[in-house]
């Protein structure tokens, strides 16, 4: 196992740093890896299918609320 590319990740969801050793790694049935913080990022992105841009507590959050055409 190599040490460098561990502690580059950011969650998927929060957008937050995730330290080496931490965080929780989701992989897509197409391949792509999502590494969230937390299994509360984890449950929100899987689970509850959020959008992190109308979420106040993660780092992708819009000011005044995510547009979207309709
Ligand atoms: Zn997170």
């Amino acid at each position: 196992m190599s040490k460098s590319a561990t502690s580059l990740k950011n969650c998927y969801f929060c957008g937050e740093h995730i330290s080496a050793g931490h965080g929780v790694m989701l992989i897509k049935n197409d391949g792509q890896i999502q590494w969230t913080c937390s299994s509360k990022c984890k449950k929100n992105l899987r689970v509850l299918r959020r959008d992190p841009r109308k979420l106040k507590w993660t780092t992708k959050y819009v000011k005044g609320g995510l547009r979207v055409k309709k």
